[in-house]
């Protein structure tokens, strides 16, 4: 099969690799699409986990199956399917307690350990394998991962009904969460951005209030104020404009050096929450729901796609950041573009 392997830090190379067989437990996917995301550019650079390589990048998987192992009894070949990439070791104190997210050995495919999806075709075990509707867009299916990392996002937010919500940063997170707003109760939802091309994406998705910065709303403060940047001014910005009683979630991810400053008196004073949410946890199954029930547009948000061969010039687009969610079709045969920007 053709697949991209990164080979070390900044090493790339796009290689003929014998096709994978499913183990007994397994399944065989050939890829539909795989979103890029920042973290493959963080696993690229070797500032994920320290780099292990050689490794295929991809996370944000959707194909269909075309081999199951012998042990397989849910799912055919013919399936379609999303994937998480999770994979967790079922044996440490947190994947024991049901935070799993938080496992001491978290692995992930395309990320840690273990191949992800920028190939013809993905072996992935069979329970990290979601079932979708036949005649499910699998170019659309491939926000299922980002999208249940969102869920996560709402997990561990208050969702009262008839809050306002600020969230920052119009990428493809920053979307999804303002997408699940409304059905977590939002009253209203505002983005913003520094870019204003980037807002264009926030009103094409129906977010009503869209700014390039926080101090042209004409509401002052917000019961969730949601950070998807993962940039220290956003954060530093954001913080403050929570109401007394609300929550901040750092959603973005910071680099591990960063530092914020806050005012812990406000945080005391004001009864200010402020929450993590790391990867997905019990979440998959119901993003999925989401997805088929139609909670987001897929169409607005997915901007480019590109062929196995053009994998280089998929990165160079995400780090320029003009485009938004690019794909990686290992089935296309050329490149092509979904939306003129
Ligand atoms: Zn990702
Ligand atoms: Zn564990």
């Amino acid at each position: 099969m053709r697949a991209v392997v990164f080979e070390g830090t900044g090493k790339l190379a796009v290689t003929n690799l014998p096709d994978p067989t499913p183990g007994e437990k397994d399944v065989v996917i050939e890829v539909a699409a795989v979103g890029m995301c920042g973290t493959d550019i963080h696993v690229y650079d070797g500032e994920f986990e320290g780099g292990v390589f050689p490794i295929i990048p991809g996370h944000e998987i959707s194909g269909k199956v075309v081999a199951v192992g012998s042990a397989v009894k849910n799912l055919q070949v013919g399936d379609l399917v999303a994937v998480n990439p999770t994979l967790t070791c079922e044996d440490c104190e947190f994947c024991l307690t049901g935070r799993s997210n938080l496992c001491r050995n978290w692995q992930g495919m395309g990320v840690v350990a273990n191949d992800g999806a920028s190939a013809e075709f993905l072996r992935a075990p069979a329970r990290n394998c979601h079932k979708l509707q036949p005649g499910t867009d699998l170019n659309h299916a491939a926000l299922i991962e980002p999208l249940a990392c969102a869920v996560r996002g709402f997990d561990v937010l208050p969702r009262e009904m008839g809050s306002h919500y600020l969230i920052y940063g119009a990428g493809t997170m920053g979307l999804l969460m303002a997408q699940l707003a409304r059905r977590a109760g939002a009253v209203s939802i505002s983005v913003v951005d520094t870019n204003a091309k980037r807002l264009e994406a926030a009103r094409a998705v129906g977010i009503e209030h869209t700014f390039t910065s926080a101090d042209e709303a004409s509401r002052k403060n917000w019961e969730v104020v949601i950070d998807c940047t993962g940039v220290v001014a956003a954060i530093e910005d954001g913080l403050p404009r929570v109401k007394p009683g609300g929550t901040f979630q750092n959603f973005g991810v910071a680099p591990v050096e960063a530092r914020a400053k806050y005012s812990p008196f406000r945080i005391y004073r004001d009864e200010v929450s402020v929450v993590g949410t790391m990867a997905t946890v019990s979440c998959f199954g119901r993003a999925v729901d989401l997805f088929e029930a139609g909670a987001i547009d897929p169409t607005p948000m997915i901007s480019h796609f590109y062929s196995l061969d053009d994998y280089a010039a998929a990165m160079d687009m995400f780090r320029a950041g003009t485009g938004r969610k690019l794909q990686i079709r290992p089935g296309a045969a050329q490149s092509g573009t979904l939306l003129s920007l």
